[in-house]
């Protein structure tokens, strides 16, 4: 068994994940580094940090290669996160492709805005719907693992709350006996309790505990 990595990169820039993996991950024994930290010590060197294309069709196949470029840029491990939402009246929509949902380059709030669109035909007890998170440590010899988290929900058509990003304010969690508040008003403890990255990165932190 090798010890707990000193340090891990965290391959990802997007702030509201940054936030969630780092309170998640209070507890491991590791110093994080992101593409913020390179370039402020390095300056002009953020550029050693690749923005990886999310081309495949899988979070799981999305996930690991953003793991390993950054491992592979860095020298040392990287974690990284693919998440999205999955719609069962939209077959499962958007999924993997969250992040893009009105478009290339679409800001949360229009994909928010698009999501209550295709939503609001649909009644209530068929607004159905899942995170799903799959959380990916590679290493620079280009190993990889990985562990998968989902929290099941319905959605409302009204956004509620300012917490979270994303899809949070339309996203009422089954489990954790939070009353039909949405992710968007949780307390940050309570939305990592129930999550899908909350789920996903208390599993992976298993797998390197026994790496
Ligand atoms: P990606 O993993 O970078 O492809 O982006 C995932 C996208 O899924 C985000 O941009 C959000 O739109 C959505 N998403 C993933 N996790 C969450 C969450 O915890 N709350 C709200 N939206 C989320």
């Amino acid at each position: 068994m090798s010890p707990f990595p000193a340090r891990i990169a965290i391959a990802t820039k997007n702030p509201g994940k940054i936030r969630e993996i780092v309170r998640i991950c209070a507890d491991w024994p590791v110093g994080w580094v992101t593409a913020e930290d390179v370039e402020h010590d390095r300056p002009g060197h953020a550029a050693v940090w690749p923005d990886v294309e999310e081309t495949a069709d899988t979070y799981l196949e999305n996930a690991l290669a953003k793991a390993r470029a950054v491992a592979a840029a860095t020298g040392l491990p990287a974690i990284a996160d693919d998440s999205g939402i999955e719609v069962d009246a939209l077959e499962g929509g958007p999924g993997h492709r969250s992040a893009r949902f009105a478009g290339e380059g679409a800001s949360d709030a229009d994909n928010l805005a698009l999501l209550i669109e295709r939503v609001r035909e649909v009644p209530p007890e068929a607004r159905t719907a899942r995170y799903r998170c799959v959380a990916a440590c590679g290493f620079p010899d280009g190993r990889g693992i990985s562990a998968e988290g989902t929290c099941e929900g319905t959605l409302v058509l009204e956004r509620r709350g300012s917490g979270g990003f994303g899809y949070d304010p339309v996203v009422v969690p089954r489990e954790g006996g939070f009353g039909g508040r949405t992710m968007a008003e949780l307390t940050p403890e309570e939305k990592d309790r129930v999550s899908h990255r909350g789920k996903a990165f208390r599993a992976l932190g298993e797998l390197l505990r026994r790496d």
